[in-house]
Formats: structure tokens, C-alpha cells, sequence
């Protein structure tokens, strides 16, 4: 997957120590999380907090966020998940109680599938 982040008028970095927003190009916004981040001293964990009621909100998540989508092959059954233990737990409980197969797919990893044993 290729990104074109060349005319955002702004500097991308990972390394967000000044005031961290959130942006979301599909939805043309942009977010401050500072006040989050002043309430709850909670860190990066706000930002993931806003991804996933973005995800909830609008069914896709903000820039900068690659989830990991997880979708069983058997049934309609499926997530997204910010972090990959997340992902792999859900799936194998899922494999574990319905004896289904479920695939585990990220943006810059190779999709593998988790099978019931
Ligand atoms: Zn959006
Ligand atoms: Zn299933």
C-alpha cells in the first residue's frame, strides 16, 4: 500500500511531542488531542481511544492507524484491532469455540490465517 502524504500541509512524524492530533482524510477533519492527553495522562492510549470510536462512529479509522482486521471465513464474524495480541486473541477464541478459521490481515504483514486445533 502506497501513501501520498506529499501535499498534506503538514509534518509527519512519529515522534509526537508537541501537541498530537488526529486527522482523517476520508472524513476531511482534523482533531487535538491535547486535552485528552491533559485529563487522562494517559498517553498514546488516547489516541488509540479516538481511533477505535472513530472506527466505531464512522466504520473506518484515522490516518495513521494500520489495524489489524481480523475476518473468519465461516461466518460473518469479524474485528479490528490497533494491536496485534488483540487480534490474535480474538481470533483464536473464536477458532477455539466455533471450530472456524480466521483470517488475521495487516497492512504491512503477510495475512495469516489462525485454525482451530
Ligand atoms: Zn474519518
Ligand atoms: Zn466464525
Amino acid at each position: 500500500m502506497s501513501d501520498r502524504t506529499d501535499d498534506i500541509d503538514q509534518t509527519h512524524s512519529h515522534d509526537i511531542d508537541d501537541t498530537p492530533s488526529v486527522t482523517c482524510s476520508r472524513c476531511d477533519r482534523e482533531w487535538d488531542l491535547s486535552y485528552e492527553l491533559d485529563d487522562l495522562e494517559v498517553g498514546n492510549q488516547s489516541f488509540e481511544q479516538f481511533a477505535l470510536d472513530h472506527m466505531r462512529h464512522t466504520g473506518h479509522f484515522p490516518d495513521g492507524i494500520s489495524p489489524w482486521i481480523v475476518s473468519c471465513r465461516h461466518c460473518p464474524e469479524g474485528e479490528e484491532f490497533l494491536a496485534a495480541s488483540a487480534a490474535q486473541r480474538w481470533a483464536k477464541t473464536h477458532a477455539r469455540h466455533t471450530r472456524h478459521s480466521i483470517e488475521v490481515a495487516h497492512a504491512d504483514e503477510e495475512t495469516t490465517v489462525v485454525s482451530p486445533e
